[in-house]
C-alpha cells in the first residue's frame, strides 16, 4: 500500500509540492517561484501557464528528492491562493488573460457600480462577503468587460473560470482532452456567487455581475475523489481527492476542526480563521463568513475570517522597493538594532485596508518620523504593523464570538521570526503557539485528500498528529501595550481618505 500523500500548494509567490507520511511528517519538497506581474499601480497578475508549468516541475522535484514514484502516492491534495482568477478557453486550454491576483484593486469601479444599488453589503447575507475588489466575482466581470472577444466567447460557452485549484485540477485531469472542471466549497465561497446555505451558485447574483453560469466549475466537497491524474502526468492514475483554499487548508492542517478553534497564518498577508462549526455566523465587526471545510457527504463547517492584505509583503517591500534588507529574515536583526519603535508606525494600506477596517480609500503611511528615526525603526514598525493588525482582527473575533480566545495557533513563513511572535503575544495578551509542522497549508490539503481514500481513518488520526513546537507567553506591561495600540489606531485613521487622485 502506498505510504504517502502529495499536496500541491499553489501559493501567491510560489508553487510547492510536498510529500507527507501518515504522521504528517514532511518527506520532501519541490518549490518554484513565479513572476509577479505589476503592469500599473494596484494591478497584480500571474501567468497561469507559468504556474501550471511550475506545478508539474515541482511534482517531479518532490518525487525525485524522495526517490519515490506514483506507486508510492495514495492521493493528491490541492490547496491554493484563493480568489485569484483564471479565465481560459476550454477548447485551446489557454488562458485568455493573465490571472488577476487577489490583491489586485483594478475592479474598484465595478465594486462601486454594484454597490450603488444596495451598498457594499448587498449580497452579504447570502454569500458572507462585502462587495470588494478582493473576491473573484468582480475580477471575472472585469475580464469579460475588458478583454477583446471575451464576452462573445463566454456567451458561446467557450470560456471557463477557475481559481488556481480548479485550473490545476483541470490541467492535471487532461485539460482540453476531458479535464474535470470542479472547485471545492471553500474556494467557491470566495467568489461572491455561492449561497452559503445551499452551497450552490446563485443565478440572481451571477446576473447582477453579468457572468454566465456556463463558465463556473461544479462545486464539490473538500474531500472526495474528483478525478485521476492523466496519462502524461508523473502521477498518472493517482486520485485527486482533496481541495481546500489555502487559509481553510491551514486551519485543517492545524487540526482546528471544531467550533471555537482558530489559527492565524502569517504569509504574504495574514488570515485569522475562527471555526463556528455548522453554524453560519454573520459578523458585526468586519469579518467575513466563509466555508471552513466539508468532507464528502458530511455537513459544511463554517468560519469567521479576518483577512489582512499586507503583512509578509510589507517585508518584501522593505527588501525590494526600499532595499534596507537583502532577505526577509534580515528584518529581525535590523529591528533588533533599536530598543523600540522610536515613535514610528507604518500602516501598510497598499491596496486599502481589509479586515476589520475595510477602507479601500486608505493608502500606506509612515507616521511619527523625526530626525532621530532610522531604518531600524522602520523595520521594527513594519513587524509591529503585522501584530497590531492581527490584534484588531482578534478583537473583532472576540466581539462576534462573544467569548475571548485563550490562545492563538500560528503558522506561515513569518512565524520563523521570534521577535514578531513575542511582540504578537504581547499585543494579544494571550499565548501564541506554533506546531512542529509549520507547513500547515499543504498538510491540510494532504489530510483532506488522504481522508477521502482511507489513508487516514478520521479526524482523530489527524488530531493525534498535531504537536506543539514553541509557545510565546505575553510579557509586556499592559499600560505600554495599550499606549502602542492607541498610537497604532490613530495612525490607521490618518491613512484613510487618501486615495491619490
Ligand atoms: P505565501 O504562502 O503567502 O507565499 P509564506 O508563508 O511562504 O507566504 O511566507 C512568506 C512571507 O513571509 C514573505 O512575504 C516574507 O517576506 C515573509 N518572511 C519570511 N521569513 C521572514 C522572517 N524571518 N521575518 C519576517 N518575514 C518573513
Amino acid at each position: 500500500m502506498s505510504q504517502y500523500v502529495i499536496a500541491i500548494d499553489q501559493g501567491t509567490t510560489s508553487s510547492r509540492a510536498i510529500i507527507f507520511d501518515r504522521l504528517g511528517t514532511i518527506i520532501s519538497v519541490g518549490q518554484k517561484e513565479h513572476e509577479q506581474i505589476m503592469p500599473q499601480a494596484g494591478w497584480v497578475e500571474h501567468d497561469a501557464s507559468e504556474i501550471w508549468q511550475n506545478v508539474q516541475e515541482v511534482i517531479g522535484i518532490a518525487l525525485g528528492r524522495a526517490d519515490l514514484t506514483r506507486h508510492d502516492i495514495a492521493a493528491i491534495g490541492i490547496t491554493n491562493q484563493r480568489e485569484t482568477t483564471v479565465v481560459w478557453n476550454r477548447k485551446t486550454g489557454k488562458p485568455i488573460y493573465n490571472a488577476i491576483v487577489w490583491q489586485d484593486t483594478r475592479t474598484q469601479d465595478i465594486v462601486d457600480r454594484l454597490a450603488a444599488d444596495g451598498g457594499i453589503d448587498r449580497f452579504k447575507e447570502v454569500v458572507g462577503l462585502p462587495l470588494a475588489t478582493y473576491f473573484s466575482g468582480t475580477k471575472i466581470a472585469w475580464i469579460l468587460e475588458n478583454v477583446e472577444g471575451a464576452r462573445a466567447a463566454a456567451d458561446a460557452g467557450d470560456l471557463l473560470f477557475g481559481t488556481t485549484d480548479a485550473w490545476v485540477l483541470w490541467n492535471l485531469t487532461g485539460g482540453a482532452e476531458g479535464g474535470v472542471h470542479v472547485t471545492d466549497v471553500t474556494n467557491a465561497s470566495r467568489t461572491m456567487f455561492m449561497d452559503l446555505k445551499t452551497l450552490e451558485w446563485r443565478d440572481d447574483i451571477l446576473e447582477a455581475f453579468g457572468v454566465p453560469r456556463s463558465m463556473l466549475p461544479e462545486i464539490k466537497s473538500s474531500s472526495e475523489v474528483y478525478g485521476v491524474a492523466e496519462d502524461s502526468s508523473l502521477l498518472r492514475e493517482t486520485p485527486i481527492s482533496g481541495i481546500l483554499g489555502d487559509q481553510q487548508a491551514a486551519t485543517f492542517g492545524q487540526a482546528a476542526f471544531t467550533a471555537g478553534e482558530s489559527k492565524n497564518t502569517y504569509g504574504t498577508g495574514c488570515f485569522l480563521i475562527f471555526n463556528t462549526g455548522e453554524e453560519i455566523v454573520h459578523s458585526k465587526n468586519g469579518l467575513l463568513t466563509t466555508v471552513g471545510y466539508k468532507l464528502g457527504d458530511g455537513p459544511a463547517h463554517y468560519a469567521l475570517e479576518g483577512s489582512i492584505a499586507v503583512t509578509g509583503s510589507l517585508i518584501q517591500w522593505l527588501r525590494d522597493q526600499l532595499g534596507i534588507i537583502s532577505s526577509a529574515p534580515e528584518v529581525e536583526e535590523l529591528a533588533d538594532s533599536v530598543p523600540d519603535n522610536g515613535g514610528v508606525y507604518i500602516v501598510p494600506a497598499f491596496s486599502g485596508l481589509f479586515a476589520p477596517y475595510w477602507r479601500p480609500d486608505a493608502r500606506g503611511a509612515i507616521l511619527g518620523l523625526t530626525r532621530y528615526a532610522n531604518k531600524g525603526h522602520v523595520a521594527r514598525a513594519a513587524l509591529e504593523a503585522v501584530a497590531y493588525q492581527t490584534r484588531d482582527v482578534l478583537d473583532a473575533v472576540n466581539a462576534d464570538a462573544g467569548v475571548d480566545l485563550t490562545e492563538l495557533k500560528v503558522d506561515g513563513g513569518m512565524v520563523a521570526n521570534n521577535a514578531l511572535m513575542q511582540f504578537q503575544a504581547d499585543m494579544l495578551g494571550v499565548p501564541v503557539v506554533r506546531p512542529v509542522v509549520a507547513e500547515t497549508t499543504a498538510l491540510g490539503a494532504a489530510y483532506a485528500a488522504g481522508l477521502a481514500v482511507g489513508f487516514w481513518s478520521g479526524l482523530d488520526d489527524l488530531s493525534a498528529n498535531w504537536q506543539e513546537d514553541r509557545r510565546w507567553e505575553p510579557s509586556l506591561d499592559a499600560t505600554e501595550r495599550d499606549r502602542l495600540l492607541r498610537n497604532w489606531r490613530k495612525a490607521v485613521e490618518k491613512s484613510s481618505n487618501w486615495v491619490d487622485e
